[in-house]
Order: structure tokens, then C-alpha cells, then sequence
């Protein structure tokens, strides 16, 4: 077990859906503490550099975007196996398979392969780091060091 830290967001449609306290409750209820906390419009260069990994596929373009459409709300989150635990919490990729309970099965519903064959953009609310490389250049990309807060939650003791 380690402590770890992840990066997530709130995109661009949880933002203009009103979404932002009901996703980030989600990750506070579980004990899970939030080091790092801002509001962003990426542009181009922040949307490229963000989903550099999918440089090569179809969808980046759209992808990009997505991204851009209005500001998202990015987050440090830590806790125990929290890179994981965190994924568990988001759910799968697509809407039409993210189980009830997680937070794109609790307010979407809506697959990757419905969007692709309306040439809709493909929405899914949340982002998540999906491993330790991952995360440690996420939130390189989008914290200062002095952005990110050390500090004990009274419950600490108990959920963590
Ligand atoms: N995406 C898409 N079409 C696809 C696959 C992914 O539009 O066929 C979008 C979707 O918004 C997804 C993001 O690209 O969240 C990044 O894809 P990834 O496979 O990394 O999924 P995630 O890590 O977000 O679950
Ligand atoms: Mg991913």
C-alpha cells in the first residue's frame, strides 16, 4: 500500500452540468483527501499536452475539443492506492458500461460507440490518471509545487 497522489478533473460538460460538488463528493466521501483544487480553460497547447498519449488516434481531434469547450475543474486527490482507487470511483471509458454507483454510470449513460455513429462528440464528465507515469506528468502539467497543500483531515485516523 502507498500513499499516492493522482490528478483528476471535472470536464468540461460535469462543469456545465452543475456537476462539480457531486463529483468531487464522491472522492471525499471515500476518505480521500483533495491536495490541489483550481479552475482552468485549457487551450490548444494545455489540451495537446494533456492527452499526448492519444496523439495518433482518430478521436484526438475531437478530443481536443471536448477539452477546450469551457473550463474544467483539476484536482490533486491522495490517499491510499489512490491512482486506482480513484479509476474504480471515474468507471469505465463508456457510459453505456460504467456500472451504477461509479460516476459516469451514475449521470451518463451514453457509449463511445452512440456518440461515434451520431459524429457526436463523445462526453464522459471526468478525467482520471490511469497510472503512476500518468499521474506524476498530470499533475506536473497542471500544478505548481506550491499549488499542492500537505494537511491532516480530522478523520485521517479512520478512513485512511
Ligand atoms: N474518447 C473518445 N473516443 C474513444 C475513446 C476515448 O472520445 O473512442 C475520449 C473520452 O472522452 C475519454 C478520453 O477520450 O475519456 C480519453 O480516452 P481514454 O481511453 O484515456 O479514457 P479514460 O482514461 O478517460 O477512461
Ligand atoms: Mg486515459
Amino acid at each position: 500500500m502507498a500513499i499516492e497522489r493522482t490528478f483528476v478533473a471535472v470536464k468540461p460538460d460535469g462543469v456545465r452540468r452543475g456537476l462539480i460538488g457531486d463529483i468531487i463528493k464522491r472522492f471525499e466521501q471515500r476518505g480521500l483527501k483533495i491536495v490541489g483544487f483550481k479552475m482552468i480553460w485549457a487551450d490548444e497547447k494545455f489540451a495537446t499536452e494533456h492527452y499526448f498519449e492519444h496523439k495518433d488516434k482518430p478521436f484526438f481531434g475531437n478530443l481536443k475539443e471536448y477539452l477546450k469547450s469551457g473550463p474544467i475543474v483539476a484536482a490533486v486527490v491522495e490517499g491510499a492506492d489512490a491512482i486506482d482507487v480513484v479509476r474504480k470511483i471515474v468507471g469505465p471509458t463508456s457510459g453505456d458500461v460504467a456500472p451504477p454507483g461509479t460516476i459516469r454510470g451514475d449521470f451518463g449513460h451514453m457509449g463511445i460507440k452512440h456518440a461515434d455513429g451520431k459524429g457526436r462528440i463523445y462526453f464522459n464528465l471526468v478525467h482520471a490518471s490511469d497510472k503512476k507515469e500518468t499521474a506524476e506528468r498530470e499533475i506536473k502539467l497542471w500544478f505548481k509545487p506550491e499549488e499542492l497543500h500537505s494537511y491532516k483531515r480530522v478523520d485521517e485516523e479512520e478512513v485512511m
